[in-house]
């Protein structure tokens, strides 16, 4: 032992009694970097089979770790000899251990948790290989060994489950469910095939998939039949912010469409343009009474005489059904009213064309969009889910491998 033993190792943070630095340190090259390289010894004091002290040393085996460092452009190398040693009791070889390091391994362990802690972090792997002095293959296989801890479990499934797509690699729809209450991922699967979800589901107990009671999920046409393949006990739920949006556009597009029709520069043709956002606003929130200069159309009016004199372009009130169609709806939800949604539903006033398209889907659905007044629960937490992977996305730079993707969101997850 060397008087600076104490010194490096309190420096680099290495615990291990059995590892000796020596005052042999220098900078070396390597790839163009000037490396700091300490020299170490890892000794063996007993035999590990049977804990004899009567060995005999019978050189090292030398590998060079890679170790952390503050500075990234200065990597710091441990060069540590292993002593290999010959027990005289039991006659077995072997060579000394530390938890510094794995056998075979020229990364040291603190190095991979740092790459772990990181991969939690919204960056893109180059850089997190770039700050640990590591190659991306690195990275991605630090990332691979921790994907163990994902196995999930084919006995027990959550009771309210919600079903989603994103667009992720190569610009392709996946297929996502997660617990609609404690919101953690449950399953990502690379494509939304009916197939390939009853395939995931059929591997999970009999027992488990009649326990779950409720899926949430979008007005997607297959999905409400993967789920009374697979779940004979669960509701199916529609999303509720996902009903108020199809209302929207379909009252949008008839909007838009009107407008067509007028002169640019007229009075109406501004009113239905300028003003689009009170349209989707709820009515008993516009404002009623102090009238506001408007400077497109150069007139003082309020909110309330805007719409009205917006919806009143179209003569033949079809506009102003639909309006009224996407008005009453998001009120009746808003009260869980379930009699007004089947009055708006089976109503005879004609109303556009994408607005009749929607109603009818709602119609088909039928029980799925009451569960979704009726039940509290909404796909909320996917759409806050589905900003983060496009994070992750963004940062990796469009993740190429959906593998690699599915990995880092569930790091992130935990
Ligand atoms: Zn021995």
């Amino acid at each position: 032992m060397t008087s600076n033993n104490n010194f490096i190792k309190f420096m680099l943070d290495v615990k291990d009694k059995n590892i000796l630095f020596s005052d042999d340190y220098f900078y070396k090259f390597i790839k163009g970097k000037k490396a700091k390289v300490f020299n170490a010894e890892l000794i063996q004091p007993a035999c590990p089979h049977c804990g004899s002290v009567d060995i005999k040393h019978n050189g090292h085996y030398i590998s060079n770790i890679r170790y952390i460092t503050a500075n990234a452009s200065q990597p710091v190398i441990i060069r540590l000899s292993k002593q290999r040693v010959l027990c005289n009791d039991c006659g077995e070889r072997s060579m000394a251990k530390s938890d510094l390091i794995n056998k075979y391994c020229c990364i040291s362990n603190i190095s991979k948790r740092k790459i772990i802690s990181a991969l939690t972090e919204d960056r893109s792997m180059t850089s997190i290989a770039r700050e640990h002095n590591v190659s991306v293959n690195t990275v991605q296989r630090v990332l691979a060994s921790c994907s163990h801890n994902f196995h999930s479990d084919w006995d027990s499934l959550p009771k309210h489950l919600a079903f989603d797509e994103f667009r992720g690699v190569g610009r392709k729809l996946h297929f996502i469910c997660i617990d609609g209450e404690k919101h953690k991922v449950i399953k990502i699967i690379q494509n939304r095939f009916k197939k390939s979800i009853l395939k995931y589901f059929g591997k999970y107990s009999p027992q488990a998939r009649e326990s779950v009671e409720t899926v949430t999920m979008d007005l997607n046409c297959y999905y409400p039949d993967a789920v009374r393949a697979c779940f004979p006990n669960a509701k199916v739920v529609i999303d509720r912010f996902h009903m108020i949006q199809m209302l929207n556009r379909s009252f949008n597009s008839l909007r838009v469409s009107v407008m067509r029709q007028l002169d640019r520069t007229s009075r109406q043709y501004k009113l239905l343009k300028g003003y689009w956002k009170l349209y989707l606003m709820r009515y008993d929130k516009l404002e009623k009474t102090k009238p506001k200069y408007q400077w497109r159309i150069k007139d003082s009016l309020t909110q309330e005489q805007i719409v009205n004199e917006g919806l009143d372009v179209d003569d033949n009130g079809v506009l102003r059904n639909t309006y009224e169609a996407m008005q009453n709806f998001s009120q009746a939800m808003q009260k869980h009213d379930v009699q007004a949604i089947k009055e708006i539903i089976y109503s005879k006033n004609i109303v556009g064309k994408q607005m009749h398209t929607t109603l009818l889907t709602f119609k088909r659905n039928y029980r799925g969009v009451i569960n979704g007044i009726d039940l509290e629960y909404s796909n909320g937490c996917l759409e806050g889910l589905n900003r983060k992977i496009k994070q992750i996305e963004r940062t990796a730079f469009g993740c190429r491998n959906f593998v690699n993707l599915l990995k880092r969101i569930h790091l992130e997850e935990n």
